[in-house]
Order: structure tokens, then sequence, then C-alpha cells
């Protein structure tokens, strides 16, 4: 990643909390340079979504479907979380709601 000057300065790199979605951050990027002022953010997960509804974003949804598929449920990700010391994942109901468009979409494949 480089900033207006092309590489020529450092760039400082912040995670903000407040707008995290489970295992997703907002990631934001800034030149030092006071000449230059670059600044950047992006999202480190894409955001899955079909049709016009708010979606969920694709780390949350790998790794709710990875807990499914060794048995596990939503405590899991929740310990996984405490285990890397990282903040908790997306909270129960999310998690319900992408087991069940997990569901839906198993049937629909069947
Ligand atoms: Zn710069």
């Amino acid at each position: 990643m480089r900033c207006n000057d092309w590489g020529q300065h450092r760039l400082t790199f912040s995670m903000n909390g407040e707008s995290r979605d489970g295992f997703c951050y907002e990631t934001h990027v800034a030149c030092i340079s006071a000449d230059c002022q670059w600044k950047s953010h992006f999202k480190t997960s894409p955001e899955v979504r079909s049709g016009k509804k708010k979606g969920y974003r694709e780390v949350n949804i790998r790794t709710s479907t990875y807990a499914r598929s060794i048995g596990r449920g939503h405590s899991s990700l929740i310990n996984f979380g405490q285990h890397f010391n990282s903040p908790p994942p997306i909270n129960q109901s999310s998690y319900q709601e992408i087991m069940k468009k997990s569901d839906q979409c198993n049937k629909i494949s069947c």
C-alpha cells in the first residue's frame, strides 16, 4: 500500500475497534508526512450479501460454518477468540442467522 507519494513516505496502520464486526475490523492507514496527509481505510473482510439487505462479513461466515462443520457452535467461536486474545465473534443471533442461511443454501444445492 502506498500513499500519493508512491512509497517514499511511511504509513501508519490502526484498527478501529468501535466499528468491528465479529472478526472483521476496520483498518485505517495514514501517511506520516505532514505535507502529504494521505489516508485511507478498509475492512479486513469483504461483505457477502444477497439482495439489498445488509450482508455478513466473509470471515464471520467462514468461521461460523467451520465451527458447525466440526460439530461445534457459537460458544466455540467465543473460546476461539479468547485463545487468540481476539475480541469476541459475531453475536449469537447473527450466528444463528448465518446458520439458517447456510441451511437454506444446502437445501437448494442438494
Ligand atoms: Zn505520503
